[in-house]
């Protein structure tokens, strides 16, 4: 603490801080704190030896930033998705259950940038529902039953139509 070596300089710039007077949150908030500054160097190494240009590097305040973001967004993977007419006489389990209306479309508010292309935990699901869906790759106006189960929008995932794939792929 204070600043001794560079994980410490680091630590001190973007340190989590709230007051309590509890030594025990105190010493994990300083744990988390490490285990960000830790990855960020990771993340450092492995952008230097990809020869990713400097100017796109990311600083530990974007980094730190990034993780917060992609755990507050938490993948719905055990919830299973319902149509009316399917719940119309069932007795459904409401905590495994989410019932959505029949014109719904997946929320574009849930889903973030940085959720989009992180190329993890994406994975298809189709869903039984009456009428399929609008994807939501842009451009692309033909409608789909698959739903990215992270993301949770649809998107075609066909023999000709591979916008599941694309919608994930960063554009360079
Ligand atoms: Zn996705
Ligand atoms: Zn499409």
């Amino acid at each position: 603490m204070g600043g001794v070596d560079i994980c410490d300089q680091q630590m001190e710039c973007y340190r989590t801080w709230f007051k309590t007077r509890k030594w025990a949150w105190k010493v994990i908030l300083h744990f988390i704190d490490l285990a960000a500054v830790n990855s960020w160097f990771q993340y450092k190494r492995v952008v230097v030896a990809k020869k990713i240009l400097k100017r796109n590097h990311k600083d530990l305040l974007q980094f730190k930033l990034e993780i917060a973001e992609a755990l507050a967004v938490i993948p719905s993977v055990n919830k299973k998705i319902v149509s009316d007419e399917e719940t119309d006489g069932d007795v459904e389990d409401s905590t495994s259950t989410v019932k959505r209306s029949k014109y719904h479309n997946a929320p574009a508010k849930k889903q973030c940038t940085n959720q989009r292309y992180d190329v993890y935990n994406h994975f298809p699901q189709c869903d039984d529902l009456s009428r399929p869906r609008m994807c939501r790759y842009e451009n692309c106006k033909s409608t789909s039953k698959t739903r990215c189960e992270k993301c949770d929008v649809y998107l075609c995932l066909s023999k000709t139509n591979n916008c599941f794939k694309n919608f994930h792929c960063k554009k360079v």
